[in-house]
């Protein structure tokens, strides 16, 4: 009998869990996107778009559609969807596991500054500094402020207001994965300090480059969640669900 699987998404391992499990005779896999991109790549399975009005209405989704289990499949940093999914599931006793990326670790001799949160990244900035911000698009407005710091800004979709910020530049793309790319990028705009998320992932490039140029990155440190049964990555979560089938 096939059964529902909810994949919380917005992430490339919600994107390999569907590609590996479109067709499935087990699992029919519906992944849910919060809305924030314009125009997702298309996905091989169901696609479902918007919030679900917090806990309960999560709760509310998982009885109606019958859903029998959950892959909380976001990013590190979307601590509100996290912490809402451990409270539905509880409640409604649906199994959930999370999908935690390994953290980045400090490359040896780069100068990291570890927060605690986006405030504090855009307080510590030293005046004057030109800093490669590499946040998202929707993090932005904490370093609104900052008039007197110049920003490099990178986002995988153009805004509709540009660069909400008083100084700066936009550029709008995926990371690179060379070192050497991301090096070459901040030098042309005489970076001097990179601000990151602690994401985890493929897109440590550019913290090897601000090592190699010793400029310091400010880190933001990952947001607390709710203990849940947690896996590193898609191949973690698929070897789950087949134990969930037996
Ligand atoms: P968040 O702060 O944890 O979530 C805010 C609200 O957005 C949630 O309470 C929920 O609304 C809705 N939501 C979030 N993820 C959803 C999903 N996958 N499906 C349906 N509704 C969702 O999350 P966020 O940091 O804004 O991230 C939003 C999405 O972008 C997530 O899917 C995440 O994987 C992706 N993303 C985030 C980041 C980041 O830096 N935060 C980076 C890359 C991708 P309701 O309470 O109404 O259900």
């Amino acid at each position: 009998m096939t059964r529902r699987l909810l994949v919380l998404g917005g992430t490339r391992e919600a994107r390999e869990i569907a590609t590996a499990l479109a067709g499935d005779t087990a699992w029919r896999v519906v992944v849910s996107l919060a809305g924030a991109t314009k125009e997702p790549a298309p996905l091989p399975v169901e696609i479902r778009v918007g919030g679900f009005g917090g806990a309960d209405g999560l709760a509310r989704h998982l009885g109606e559609n019958k859903v029998e289990a959950v892959v909380d499949a976001t990013h590190p940093f979307a601590r509100q969807m996290s912490a809402n999914a451990v409270t539905a599931c509880t409640q409604t006793e649906v199994p959930l596991l999370r999908i935690e990326r390994p953290a980045w670790t400090r490359p040896a001799a780069a100068e990291w500054i570890v927060v605690a949160d986006l405030d504090e990244a855009a307080r510590i900035l030293p005046s004057g500094a030109r800093v490669f911000l590499t946040v998202g698009a929707d993090s932005l407005e904490p370093f609104a402020c900052r008039d007197d710091v110049w920003f490099l800004v990178r986002t995988m979709e153009r805004r509709p207001d540009g660069l909400p910020l008083p100084r700066g530049k936009l550029v709008v793309g995926p990371p690179s994965q060379s070192p050497e790319e991301e090096a070459r990028l901040m030098r042309a705009h005489r970076v001097t300090r990179l601000v990151t998320k602690n994401a985890g992932g493929t897109a440590f490039a550019k913290l090897a480059a601000a090592a190699d140029l010793e400029i310091p990155a400010i880190v933001i440190d990952r947001p607390r969640l709710p203990p849940a049964e947690t896996v590193a990555d898609a191949a973690g979560a698929l070897d789950w669900l087949r134990r969930l089938e037996g």
